[in-house]
């Protein structure tokens, strides 16, 4: 860290001293790595949009429909039955993204997150276009209100509202099904006025994040940006000032020509302030890793071009770890990261092994309560059932009908012989098992219903028979 300042901690970089908002007007990034992130951003961009109008064998390819509590996870559809699934699939991500942290730090935040994206690969453009770049923004954000500040404030806040407005669509094509919000668009939105109001309040929140609270999401209200600090180590590779290099015996210098930095003992940084002035969340890497850091890069293009410009080696912010930068070491594949692939894989293994035993019909057939046998004619016991079978495939399946395999006797199903259970929906109804008492070997047993479509067996489920006591 440099120069011993460590005051900086005592507070994040976006509240003045007077616990006010510091709004933050970082300069127009430029290089490599921007245009890098750029077109890592257009895939992304195409990707979250497009992702709930997509469909793979039928099922919208990702969908996160809480209400229902049904899940599609890249075309994969998850019942509330699977929700144990769900969970399992959570998890690997959670892991898979603390795996990165600890290896890459937060690259995620920098590269993938949709906060990120949507902030400084769409909103922010649009701001650099209407308001100018950092000295412009400043300019006018502190002249009085005259016609141009109207002007430029209004386009700017109207065109934020369209854009959150049609992100709230999406997000709502993501949580109640892509069929449905088509479906309610034809419609006329005043026929379903809970879905308008909830759209309404959405973009209401989108609007407010991008054009007000921007940073502040990742600063104070992400959760993953918390755990950084149990997950980072002197290994991860995040965004580094090289302190060594740029501090040097005697600290950091403004730029002077014909000066010789090196014999007079100062570091390479030429104390310009474009890292500072660059980054979005309003800090100075130079102080070291901080929460506030998102990983974005702006700051290395940025040190990058002033130290060709000066005529020094470029990398004085790289990526990095501590270890490098203070011991020279390399990354290495350290005990904690080979722990968390190794859980990472087994987690993998167990949910591919459940994946691969789920059945595309579930059966359920629960007894109904309160009701003993019905001793019937011939020595026929007979017990009463509720069914539930869910068809979680996109195409219906017919002539369903049910048999007995553990005992002989009949299945009787109420009302219906044969039926078909919809597609993504669920067929239930009552049934009888009938079965002569000298088969029934005590008072209560399993018994074993297959259900079948015509003569092909799709699903088996056990069931508990009751009987007269026997003492026999
Ligand atoms: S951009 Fe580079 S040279 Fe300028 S202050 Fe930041 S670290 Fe120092
Ligand atoms: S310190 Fe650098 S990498 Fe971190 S948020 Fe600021 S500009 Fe981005």
């Amino acid at each position: 860290m440099a120069q011993g300042q460590e005051n900086f901690r005592d507070s994040i970089g976006t509240i003045n001293e007077e616990g006010k908002r510091a709004w933050v007007f970082p300069k127009k990034p430029s290089g490599k790595f921007y245009t890098y992130r750029k077109y890592v951003s257009y895939v992304l961009l195409i990707f979250l949009l497009a992702a709930p109008f997509v469909k793979i064998n039928g099922n919208q390819f990702l969908m996160f429909n809480v209400l229902e509590r049904r899940f599609n996870i890249f075309g994969f559809p998850f019942w509330p039955q699977d929700f144990h699934l769900f969970v399992i699939s959570m998890i690997i991500g959670v892991i898979f993204i603390a795996l990165f942290t600890v290896a890459f730090g937060r690259i995620f935040c920098g590269w993938m997150c949709p906060q990120t994206i949507f902030m400084e690969m769409v909103f922010r453009r649009i701001e650099y276009w209407i308001d100018g770049d950092r000295g412009a923004q400043i300019k006018l954000d502190r002249q009085p209100w005259n016609a141009e500040k109207i002007k430029k404030r209004t386009l700017k806040g109207l065109i934020f509202f369209i854009i959150s407005f049609l992100i709230a669509n999406v997000f709502l094509a993501y949580l109640i099904g892509s069929d449905k919000l088509m479906s309610y668009i034809i419609d006329g939105p005043f026929k379903h006025w809970s879905t308008l109001i909830s759209l309404l309040i959405f973009t209401a929140v989108f609007y407010f994040v991008f054009a007000w609270f921007r940073e502040q999401v990742c600063i104070i209200a992400c959760p993953y940006g918390r755990m950084q600090g149990v997950l980072l180590d002197n290994k991860s590779i995040v965004v580094a000032y090289d302190h060594k290099r740029g501090e040097a015996e005697k600290g950091r210098k403004k730029w002077r020509k014909n000066e010789d930095r090196e014999a007079l003992g100062h570091g390479d940084c030429i104390d310009c302030f474009q890292c500072v002035n660059v980054c979005p969340t309003g800090i100075d890497i130079r102080n070291g890793t901080q929460l506030e850091c998102v990983n974005c890069t702006a700051c290395i293009d940025e040190c990058d071009t002033i130290m060709e410009k000066v005529n020094l080696p470029k990398g004085l912010i790289r990526y990095a770890s501590e270890d490098e930068i203070t011991k020279k070491e390399k990354f290495k594949f350290s005990p904690r990261l080979k722990g968390y692939t190794a859980v990472l894989f087994i987690l993998i293994g167990v949910l591919a092994g459940m994946l691969f035993l789920r059945n595309d019909l579930e059966a359920n057939i629960l007894r109904l309560p309160g009701q003993l046998y019905e001793h019937k004619e011939g020595d026929i016991i007979s017990n009463v059932y509720t069914y539930k079978l869910m068809n979680k495939t996109t195409e219906a399946v017919p002539d369903v009908n049910f048999r007995l395999l553990s005992h002989e006797g009949i299945v009787k199903v109420v009302r219906t012989k044969n039926f078909v259970v919809p597609a993504q929906d669920l067929a239930e109804g009552t049934l009888f098992i009938e079965i002569d008492n000298a088969a029934v070997k005590s008072d209560k047993e399993k018994v074993k219903v297959g259900v079948y479509s015509g003569d092909k067996l799709i699903e088996t489920t056990l069931c508990a028979f009751m009987a007269p006591r026997s003492y026999k």
